[in-house]
């Protein structure tokens, strides 16, 4: 008989659970902190019947077809191609920026020149990071690049990562780069999907096997000991343990705190049914918030709904004891948080049997399609151990 710990009821650890209990016919208990399962993707009816995503929106988007096929085995899930808007200069420009913005932006007269030259000299790029403009030796490209960069992703950058825009992670600055066409999805890719009764319910039927037992509204960390090279959870000897919490806490901070941006977000509901020009706005240069979101706009079906409601994010800190700021959201990989997490990876390596998967065991700003695919591959290394 093994006994298998999975931290967490998130994409990762749920995957995990699923793929060990079915595949390897290996009882596993999921252990989450929460009341509630589907980690940060969590969504709920509020009393209006609107399907509130919890911790923030959550869309799927990947270009792996197989992403989308495997969690079709636990929900129906319907196309959505996201659309947002940002505010800025007091109008609303299309998100992400693209050809018409350069007009809203620059005027039709100008933004011919520019749009001809971002045409001739990006031939056959579907979308440019914003900084590869910034960068371009053509000055109306550069400038053109610079001032969305100075008006737009600076702003909006450093105030949801709380630092100065030259520690951040390049990858981060290219997450939503220039389309180099009317492409207004906010992502290119293949496949945009949502689940059709919501995230909750996928996770339900995913974790809806006779080998899982669910313990929620338990922290891992009180019954987890680490003895003699061996992992133990309460007292006994742990065959596998799958974590998919923050690592710094597993190991008790002894090589300090990772540093992780956290969320603040003011809920505000209306009886209009339509309050939003868009699904989702971005705030580059208000005071605090980055963005807002109108949930009813995102539902396969809203014909129950009554009124509607927009929530609206505050980025700050984690700070594990605050009141707000609680929940650890995004990783911020600098340099230094990279090398300190380096040590608590060869910290877990010590143990043979620790499986570290998803956000904040990876400490690494992965989408739910990495995750996803990543828990895959995961499961492939524990069915090797398990042999
Ligand atoms: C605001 C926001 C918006 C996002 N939007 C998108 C999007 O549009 N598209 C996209 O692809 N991705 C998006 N993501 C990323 C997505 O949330 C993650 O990729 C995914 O949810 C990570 O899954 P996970 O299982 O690794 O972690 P989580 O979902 O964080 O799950 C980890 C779970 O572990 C539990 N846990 C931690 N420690 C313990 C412990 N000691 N004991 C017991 N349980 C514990 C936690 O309570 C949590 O439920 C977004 C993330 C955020 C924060």
């Amino acid at each position: 008989m093994s006994k298998i710990i999975i931290v967490g009821a998130g994409f990762s650890g749920s995957i995990i659970a699923r793929k060990i209990a079915e595949e390897l016919d290996i009882k596993v208990t999921v252990i989450e902190r929460r009341k509630h399962i589907g980690g940060n993707a969590y969504d709920e009816y509020d009393e209006n019947g609107i399907l509130i995503q919890k911790y923030g929106p959550h869309f799927l988007n990947t270009n792996k077809y197989f992403i989308i096929k495997f969690l079709m085995q636990y929900s129906e899930l319907f196309q959505h191609n996201t659309k947002l808007l940002s505010f800025l200069d007091g109008q609303y420009i299309r998100l992400p920026f693209n050809f018409q913005s350069v007009q809203e932006l620059l005027g039709a007269e100008k933004s011919e020149i520019v749009i001809n030259k971002l045409r001739k000299n990006f031939p056959g790029r579907d979308r440019v990071p914003v900084l590869e403009m910034v960068d371009h030796t053509d000055t109306d490209i550069s400038a053109f690049g610079t001032l969305l960069f100075e008006k737009a992703f600076k702003t909006y950058t450093s105030k949801m990562w709380g630092t100065d825009i030259n520690k951040i992670d390049k990858y981060v600055l290219e997450r939503v780069p220039f389309a180099m066409n009317y492409d207004e999805r906010y992502l290119n890719k293949d496949f945009q999907y949502l689940p059709k009764n919501g995230f909750t319910k996928l996770f339900e039927n995913m974790l809806d096997h006779p080998n899982i037992t669910i313990a929620l509204e338990t922290d891992a960390l009180k019954h987890i000991e680490f003895k003699d090279n061996n992992v133990l959870y309460d007292s006994e000897k742990v065959d596998l343990l799958v974590f998919s919490g923050p690592i710094d806490e597993l190991f008790n901070y002894k090589y300090g705190s990772l540093p992780y941006r956290s969320l603040d977000i003011r809920y505000e509901y209306s009886e209009a049914d339509s309050v939003l020009p868009a699904e989702i706005i971005s705030f580059p240069q208000a005071e605090g918030k980055t963005r807002s979101t109108e949930y009813r706009k995102i539902m396969f079906d809203d014909s129950n709904c009554k009124g509607s409601v927009v929530a609206t994010e505050y980025p700050l800190w984690y700070d594990k004891n605050a009141e707000i700021g609680n929940i650890p959201y995004y990783p911020v990989v600098t340099e230094e948080s990279g090398k300190m997490y380096e040590k608590y990876l060869a910290e877990a390596k010590k143990y043979g049997n620790i499986f570290l998967c998803g956000r904040l065991a990876e400490f690494k700003y992965y989408n739910m399609d990495i995750c996803i695919e990543h828990a895959l591959e995961k499961f492939e290394e524990i069915k090797e151990k398990l042999k």
